[in-house]
């Protein structure tokens, strides 16, 4: 039987998936989109799918993976794979996939950027001359960023990318990661430190975790009390890896200087949340990955995937490698 690529959600500006449909043909698979918004949905229309490709919705539950009993592989258009309990896929046989590398520089640049703009107090400014005001330049406190430290929570690509980049600045760069060697950060040409130290010495504090069960709120009110009064927090990795409200808290009360964040605990950051009125914010809805190379890059490394498994079971992208050993057998 041939296999199935089965597009569980749309991400519109990709539809309709001309370039996905003549590769995968071209691998003899065959390529259908839906746009699945519950489970229920998945499970009526999936029934046939090895491979699920999921852009962003919650929609491969454990229990569609229960009910879908030839899906051997899921990957996930972008890097995190938070919307996928790859816990319960590996328990049943199932690979997960991301496309890890496709925006490393984008999100980099995009965390540099909120970083500028929150310290040059660019966004600030830039609302002021909107609303035909011309303040003085001394109306915020600006220090030099050159001579500076970035403290990078998490040393993987997307924080080496930005390290290099302000190490190009003449920053200091310190990076927390609990799952390298202090020799594995030293070679990237960082300064190895502990969280806490992380915390209390950035001058600029920059997450680059995953987001999953030992992340989440992993900078929280405790965190943000670490922070010195004039420092900034960028966060471009996942919403939930800071405690929003504490750090709604934490900026209305001048604990910190300022935020850059791409990334919220809701997506879309809901109207009329406090984050979008506060001063010393800068916000961007979750955009860092895109660029036009970007996202033609993550186009064919999906593609790159799908015909690494249809050739060999197999895909280098794949997050529970453990699953190898007790990987579903494919349904002729
Ligand atoms: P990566 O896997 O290369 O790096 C993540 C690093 O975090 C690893 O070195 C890992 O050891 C470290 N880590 C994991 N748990 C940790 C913990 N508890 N404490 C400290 N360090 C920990 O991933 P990456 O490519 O650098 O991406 C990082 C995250 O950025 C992704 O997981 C994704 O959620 C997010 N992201 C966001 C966007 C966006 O558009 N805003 C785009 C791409 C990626």
């Amino acid at each position: 039987m041939t296999i199935q690529v089965f597009q569980a959600d749309t991400f519109h500006l990709l539809a309709p998936y001309a370039f996905e449909r003549e590769q995968i043909t071209r691998y003899g698979a065959e390529f259908v989109v839906a746009d699945c918004l519950t489970d229920d949905e998945l499970i009526a229309q999936a029934g046939n799918a090895e491979i699920i490709l999921l852009a962003w919705r919650g929609v491969v539950t454990p229990r569609a993976m229960d009910a879908l009993p030839r899906l051997r592989l899921i990957v996930r258009w972008g890097v995190g794979f938070d919307q996928i309990d790859a816990v319960a896929a590996t328990q049943r046989g199932i690979a997960v996939a991301n496309a890890p590398s496709y925006a490393s520089e984008e999100v980099a640049e995009q965390a540099i950027a909120l970083m500028m703009a929150a310290g040059r107090r660019v966004a600030w400014f830039h609302d002021r001359m909107r609303r035909d005001e011309w303040p003085s330049a001394q109306t915020n406190k600006i220090h030099r960023i050159k001579g500076r430290t970035l403290a990078l929570i998490g040393a993987g690509r997307i924080a080496a990318a930005t390290g290099w980049r302000a190490r190009g600045l003449g920053m200091n760069v310190i990076a927390y990661d609990r799952y390298l060697s202090a020799e594995a950060i030293q070679h990237l040409g960082f300064e190895p430190v502990s969280f806490e130290d992380a915390l209390s010495r950035g001058d600029y504090v920059s997450v680059h975790v995953p987001l999953n069960p030992e992340t989440r709120h992993l900078i929280d009110a405790q965190a943000l009390a670490r922070m010195q009064p004039g420092a900034f927090l960028i966060n471009t990795s996942r919403g939930g890896v800071i405690d929003q409200a504490a750090l709604t808290d934490a900026l209305a009360h001048g604990r910190i200087a300022g935020a850059g964040l791409d990334v919220y605990e809701t997506e879309p950051l809901p109207a009329g949340d406090p984050m979008r009125r506060l001063e010393h914010v800068t916000l961007t809805p979750h955009m860092a990955a895109y660029s036009e190379e970007s996202w033609h890059g993550l186009r064919v490394e999906m593609c790159d995937t799908v015909r690494q498994w249809i050739e060999g079971s197999w895909a280098t992208s794949v997050v529970n490698p453990q699953v190898r050993s007790r990987l579903r057998p494919r349904q002729g």
